[in-house]
């Protein structure tokens, strides 16, 4: 796949803060790509240089072949935006949001009814068009701004927090819509998440803490470097567990036990084959690996990250 985003040596610093420290990365062509950090990692910086909303102090950055120095105008067309805060005119009804928005991109008369039919169906708000934006719910709020960020047909969609604070609803019609942009349209999609769930949708992330990368990989490589398996072992007593000499904890008809990786886990298994009769092995959680990398929960308060070695 092509590199649709490349960011060389990106630095930012305000004042006396380096927000972003020499910062490099690529996202590929029609790539679900997962941006994550704590709280002040660097992220909204990062992404609002890129879409050139704010000057960067070092580096470089390719959008579509396009040169951010030289090429501003056409890398905004390449780039459809939702920001955490909505960029929607309160005032304004959902239709004369979406009409003013068009026009930037000289999409008018019946090119815009196209469009707005496309994306009114693609995000199920036709019956929204005449309401004014203060008085929607977030979740149609939000809908309204992933459709203003689609206007103009962008080939990459960035999405800075899409779903926070909205109801389970709106987020799976949200990730629906994410699939279908990227099955059909073959869309890129940056996205930003607090959820690690969602994270683990993703085909790449990267973890990037004080505005340098400190972790990166697909979901499950990053599971393998950077989190434990377990093995729930059923319908056995504690004293032929505590033999095994791994951490274990009581959960709901058996015990969990820790172990450093899969293949230890089947050698442990193979080893002790009459114990393990009735058992399940998981693997960590994209959760996990975020707070074994970062050492900070999401909010970014300190937390006692597991001990791999
Ligand atoms: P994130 O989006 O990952 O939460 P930000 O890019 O917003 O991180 O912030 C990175 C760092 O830069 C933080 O230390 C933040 O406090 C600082 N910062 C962000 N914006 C400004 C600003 N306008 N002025 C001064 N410092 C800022």
């Amino acid at each position: 796949m092509n590199k649709i985003i490349e960011i060389k040596h990106l630095s930012k610093k305000y004042g006396n803060i380096l927000a972003v420290n020499d910062l490099s990365f690529e996202v590929r062509e029609g790539e679900l790509f997962a941006f994550l950090g704590v709280n002040g990692a660097g992220k909204s910086t990062t992404i609002n240089i890129m879409c050139t909303s704010l000057k960067k102090d070092e580096g470089e950055i390719i959008i579509d072949g396009h040169n951010l120095d030289k090429d501003k105008e056409q890398i905004k067309r390449t780039l459809g935006v939702v920001f955490q805060d909505s960029l929607l005119d309160a005032n304004l009804t959902v239709y004369d949001n979406l009409a003013v928005r068009a026009s930037l991109y000289n999409i008018y008369k019946e090119d815009f009814k196209k469009r707005l039919n496309e994306l009114a169906d693609l995000l199920d708000f036709k019956d929204l068009l005449k309401r004014r934006i203060s008085k929607l719910s977030g979740g149609q709020r939000r809908r309204i701004d992933i459709a203003r960020a689609l206007i103009h047909k962008p080939k990459i969609l960035i999405l800075d927090e899409p779903t926070t604070g909205l109801d389970p609803k709106t987020r799976k019609l949200i990730w629906k819509v994410i699939f279908e942009l990227r099955n059909k349209y073959k869309m890129t999609v940056f996205l930003t998440t607090h959820y690690m769930e969602e994270a683990n949708e993703a085909d790449y992330v990267i973890i990037i803490d004080k505005g340098q990368i400190k972790a990166e990989g697909t979901p499950h490589d990053l599971k393998n470097k950077y989190t434990l398996d377990f093995i729930t072992l059923y319908n056995v007593n504690e004293e032929d567990v505590k033999k095994l000499n791994l951490k274990y904890y009581k959960v709901k008809d058996g015990y969990k036990l820790e172990v450093k990786s899969t293949s230890i886990a089947t050698k442990i298994i193979l080893n002790n084959k009459e114990l393990f009769k009735d058992y399940e092995i998981t693997k960590g959680k994209m959760d996990d690996v975020f707070l074994n990398v970062t050492g900070k929960g999401k909010e970014g308060e300190e937390n006692d990250a597991i001990n791999l070695n």
